[in-house]
């Protein structure tokens, strides 16, 4: 018999009285002498669907190895359930034990394990509550982005992953070699010779496809990149991973105001579409982690994020008499701290701030005409901080190709990109999102972490 979902069972999809077969992990086995209650899980929904099996028809010993963490086939009735919590349950005619577990050994035996203990099990955690909730959730966000932009005109551009440019800027890189590292080959001045290398030049992982993205968007006008990023930067905190996945748009005649309304309408958009897609998985990490999660997720959807420029950011912090950790004056980068007063104390909104000092910001920013700032946009949100970074593009050559030379970005990295402005140049901008920084905020999960299967962060790369 074709297997069935678990999820279509509970949504009804199967009428009462057939038989139907089902497969998945089972959570609990409880019952008595009689009788034995089996709540079985397939992952295609948070919740579990009740098996009920005659200990008179199946016999102690067939039950015995179906404990927690075994995995099963069922076949049998689907009725209305007489229990409370369920609106079906299944009578069992026949079971199978695809998988036993050992109730001695299976780290998964009793609930409410840490996450810190979860992320030593990566292998096994998703079969917990919490994690088929945010790996659903994560799923369903993917989805919501492509169709997002599909939907618009946008169109998926693959940018490469492995790089042969150093110059993108935005963090320290991993080296790819096929070198063999123990004896590389050298130059005379004993540097080590790149020629020979698998490519013949330095290779790295990529830490943005915004460059290339910037290619595709003055060819195709609109265009979004969704793929994985590195960055080798040793900071272990709960908001940065060494490897995470970065969706960035870019998009020909947009000015920094275009920008900045596709971030808010892009973001609202897929929040609206967890809160009408992911309803289930929502209710329990609200319920399980963060009881204010649900109410945010809808405030950012009807309210209007605030828009401000640095310098006002700048005032505002130093008004505000707060003791921060890192002192506010105009030119320093904006820290995570000064980031939340703005938008959980002072707005209680997200945020987008604008024209940052051209010091703290990447070579490719439109300069503004105080010689002083660039049309920067970060969009700063609650509890995460910055969740997007953008800008306006520099489109006019001579200013593009003046600021390459005063920061000494070697010309044979950036010709190509320079190149783009020589020809057919035009008004441009685009941003980055973090994929996981959103799925923090749209799970309320508190490290990132847990917000992807397998992290890569410093010292860890087990599974
Ligand atoms: P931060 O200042 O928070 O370290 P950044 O300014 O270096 O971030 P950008 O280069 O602007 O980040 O990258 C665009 C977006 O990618 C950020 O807004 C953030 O959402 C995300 N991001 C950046 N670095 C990381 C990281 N190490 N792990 C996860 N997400 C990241
Ligand atoms: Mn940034």
């Amino acid at each position: 018999m074709k297997r069935v979902k678990i999820k279509d069972l509970l949504h009804n999809k199967v009428e009462t009285g057939s038989d139907v077969t089902i497969k998945g992990w089972v959570r609990t086995r409880r019952g008595n002498k009689n009788v034995s209650f089996i709540a079985l899980n397939d992952g295609s929904i948070i919740h579990t669907i009740q098996i009920v099996a005659d200990v008179s028809v199946f016999g102690e010993e067939t039950l015995k190895p179906i404990t927690t963490g075994s995995c099963i086939c069922v076949t049998g009735k689907l009725v209305e359930s007489v229990g409370q919590g369920q609106n079906v349950e299944i009578q069992a005619k026949h079971i199978d034990v695809y998988g036993t577990a050992d109730p001695e050994t299976y780290p998964l035996q009793k609930k409410g394990h840490s996450l810190e203990f979860l992320r030593e099990i990566a292998h096994l955690r998703p079969r917990t509550n919490t994690f088929g909730a945010v790996l659903r959730i994560r799923h369903a966000l993917a989805y919501a982005i492509h169709k997002y932009f599909n939907d618009q005109g946008f169109y998926y551009l693959h940018t490469p992953i492995i790089t042969g440019s150093d110059a993108e800027g935005a963090g320290a890189m991993f080296h790819v070699t096929t070198l063999d590292l123990k004896n590389p080959p050298k130059n005379e001045d004993g540097s080590i010779n790149y020629t020979e290398d698998f490519f013949g030049k330095e290779t790295n992982l990529t830490v943005s496809g915004q460059l290339e993205g910037e290619l595709g968007a003055l060819a195709l006008s609109e265009i979004y990149t969704f793929g994985p990023t590195f960055r080798a930067e040793n900071s272990n905190t709960p908001r940065h991973l060494a490897e995470f996945w970065m969706i960035e748009p870019e998009m020909a005649f947009y000015d920094i105001h275009d920008n900045m309304d596709l971030a808010e309408d892009f973001l609202q958009a897929i929040i609206r579409y967890a809160l009408e897609n992911c309803k289930d998985d929502l209710e329990f990490l609200n319920k399980m982690y963060d009881n204010e999660l649900i109410e945010r997720l809808k405030f950012v959807i009807e309210n209007k994020f605030i828009r401000l420029t640095y310098t006002e950011a700048i005032d505002i912090l130093a008004q505000s008499g707060k003791e921060f950790e890192f002192p506010v004056k105009w030119g320093c980068d904006l820290q995570a701290e000064h980031e939340r007063y703005l938008v959980e104390q002072h707005f209680k909104k997200p945020v987008i701030l604008t024209d940052y000092p051209k010091e703290i910001k990447a070579f490719y920013m439109k300069q503004n005409d105080d010689g002083k700032t660039v049309r920067a946009m970060d969009v700063l949100f609650p509890k995460i901080g910055e969740i997007i970074g953008g800008s306006q593009r520099e489109e006019e050559y001579e200013k593009l190709s003046q600021k390459i030379k005063e920061l000494h970005i070697p010309e044979k990295d950036m010709w190509w990109y320079l190149e783009t402005r020589k020809f057919g140049t035009a008004p441009h901008s685009g941003f980055g999102l973090g994929f996981e920084r959103l799925i923090l905020f749209i799970t309320g999960m508190a490290n990132i972490r847990d917000v992807i299967p397998f992290p890569r962060t410093p010292l860890n790369a087990e599974f």
